[in-house]
């Protein structure tokens, strides 16, 4: 009996053709199967579906995590892992959202997509997809996570950012290794993979999108910080610093943001560098944040906090002390504590 994958396309660059101004837009998924003719001579068996709407992931929102979300949780019995094509703009944001909606996910889900339509000649496509589908067939082993495969490594979905828009090696893990690396061989670092669950696999698709991220910057004005803090419906707002976790210590941003906890928003520290986390009070320029109840993030990127808020605020936002509770502590292995 064979192992089997179901691939879920979404769209993306990868399965993208030009129009007549060179514009590229994305195609139907019969494409890629004509373009990588290899996947008919796989030793596991593919099938394939799409999502309603095929699209660049410039338009990927919370609606179309549910969906991929939802095929998942339908189709989760028959297949033994799930690789889903999409475009890599936004890759790290789904990857992550996919990653807290799949709570105790047993079976490998690798995001993957491509650089260069498949369709092209030099394209990265071809050797993302296929490894992509080699690792969630799971015949070698099985990694029980969302991941990202991009170029040679498997990356944990939730650690990963898009770090390049022009080289093949598109993406990055700073805070966590490699899962797998693919070179003549494919080798799993089982030291870094998720243990299998104990638990049954249960899909929760509900996300609060009222939040907001606030990139600090020498010279931001208060009447863009009082912007931000006073969107209409706000809940929470990912506060992106400096270094380990540190802002300015002027008074009129430290009241803004204390009158913002007042009125029960909740405030995230994560830091704008890309490797490392936020340590609150290792300087005297994050004491205050701690003094206000900012919530540190650690070691967590922007996208795992964006779509880790909105799942807290979706799923425990009637319990703004739970939420905080559960952003301090690894929930998918996205932060280190
Ligand atoms: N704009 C494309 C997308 O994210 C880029 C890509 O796939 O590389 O859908």
């Amino acid at each position: 009996m064979h192992n089997k994958v179901l691939l879920i396309y979404t769209g993306g660059t990868i399965g993208m053709v030009q129009d007549e101004n060179g514009a590229l837009h994305p195609f139907e998924l019969e494409r890629i199967f004509e373009a990588v003719p290899q996947l008919k001579h796989t030793t596991y068996q593919i099938d394939s579906c799409q999502l309603k709407e095929i699209i660049d992931s410039s338009n990927m929102n919370p609606k179309v995590w549910a969906e991929i979300a939802d095929i998942i949780e339908r189709e989760y019995e028959k297949y033994d892992g799930f690789v889903v094509l999409h475009g890599t703009d936004t890759m790290a944001y789904t990857a992550s959202a996919l990653s807290f909606m799949l709570e105790n996910v047993g079976k490998p889900v690798v995001l993957t997509g491509s650089q260069l339509p498949v369709g092209m000649l030099r394209s990265d496509g071809r050797e993302n997809i296929i490894c992509a589908l080699e690792i969630a067939s799971g015949q070698h082993q099985v990694v029980p996570e969302v991941c990202i495969f991009f170029e040679q490594h498997l990356y944990r979905g939730n650690r990963s950012t898009k770090v390049s828009s022009e080289n093949f090696d598109a993406f990055y893990s700073y805070n966590y290794p490699p899962l797998v690396t693919a070179g003549i061989n494919i080798r799993y670092k089982k030291q870094h993979i998720m243990p299998m669950p104990d638990e049954p696999m249960r899909v929760r698709t509900r996300m609060d999108e009222h939040i907001a991220v606030l990139k600090l910057f020498p010279g931001i004005t208060p009447q863009v910080v009082q912007a931000v803090l006073h969107a209409e419906g706000l809940k929470g707002v990912i506060i992106e610093t400096y270094g380990s976790g540190n802002a300015p210590t002027e008074q009129w941003f430290l009241l803004a943001l204390q009158e913002a906890a007042m009125r029960g928003i909740l405030l995230i520290d994560v830091t704008q560098c890309k490797a490392g986390g936020v340590k609150l009070k290792q300087y005297a320029v994050s004491c205050d944040l701690d003094r206000i109840g900012v919530i540190s993030g650690g070691d967590i990127t922007t996208e795992a906090a964006v779509t880790k808020l909105m799942y807290l605020l979706g799923n425990y936002g009637d319990d703004p002390q739970k939420v905080k509770e559960l952003f301090e502590m690894p929930l998918r292995g996205e932060m280190n504590l």
